[in-house]
Parts: structure tokens; C-alpha cells; sequence
């Protein structure tokens, strides 16, 4: 990769999830569109980038982002879910929707899940 697409590759990147419409990288590269497609199309031939069609000030272009766009990466710990009170409930076999025992009404459960309510509040706020 020559030093033009790997700073082409930065700015992409750096520009996350919105990308960045073809024009502009051409501005920021310091490059003509008949350069600017030759590198867009290396970079997408490695399968590094991908264009999506978009419309800037009534005119269609493309939008190029990054193919390794991140996705929200959800992590399940033993930690996050060991205080769940079920998993060491005597009562788990009888406890359901609709019986005696249900997590509906059950005050252990009810306990961890405000507790848990808190924990993210007090995170969220910082
Ligand atoms: S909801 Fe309550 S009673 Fe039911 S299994 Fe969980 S802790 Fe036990």
C-alpha cells in the first residue's frame, strides 16, 4: 500500500460509522477525482472499504467508510450475571409466570434488578 492509500485508509477510518463522501477525501488528500478513484478502487478491491451511494447538495455520490466499521460489541461476563439470585434459588423448579413462585413478584429478583438499575445510573451519569 502506498503512502497515498494508507492515508486515505486513516481519514476513512478515522471518519467511523458517518464515512466520508468521495469529494471531500479528494480535498483532504490534496488529490484530483481521477486519482482519488484510482485509490478508492485499490482500497476496495483489498476489500478495505466499501462505497455507498449518497446525494450532497442535490448531487449523487458516494460515500466511502471503513469495512471494518465497528459494531457494538456486547460482552457477557460471569461477573455481570453471577449475583442473579435464580442461579442459587432452592425455589427455581416451582418458580414461573403465573405460580406461587414467580419472577414476577419475587422480592430477591426484584432486589438484584433494582440493584443492577442503580449500578448503571450512578455509571451512566459518571
Ligand atoms: S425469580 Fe425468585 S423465586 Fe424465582 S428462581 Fe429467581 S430468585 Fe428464585
Amino acid at each position: 500500500m502506498d503512502a497515498l492509500e494508507q492515508k486515505a485508509i486513516e481519514l476513512i477510518e478515522r471518519a467511523g460509522d458517518r464515512g466520508v463522501l468521495q469529494s471531500e477525501l479528494w480535498k483532504k488528500l490534496g488529490i484530483n477525482s481521477r486519482e482519488g478513484s484510482r485509490v478508492v478502487a485499490k482500497l476496495q478491491r483489498r476489500g478495505l472499504i466499501k462505497r455507498e451511494p449518497a446525494v450532497f447538495q442535490g448531487k449523487r455520490t458516494f460515500r466511502i467508510v471503513s469495512a471494518k466499521r465497528q459494531t457494538p460489541k456486547v460482552t457477557v461476563t460471569i461477573d455481570s450475571v453471577k449475583g442473579i439470585p435464580c442461579f442459587s434459588c432452592p425455589d427455581i423448579e416451582r418458580c414461573g409466570v403465573g405460580q406461587p413462585i414467580s419472577p414476577v413478584t419475587c422480592p430477591k429478583l426484584n432486589k438484584y434488578l433494582m440493584e443492577e438499575i442503580a449500578k448503571l445510573k450512578s455509571s451512566a451519569m459518571g
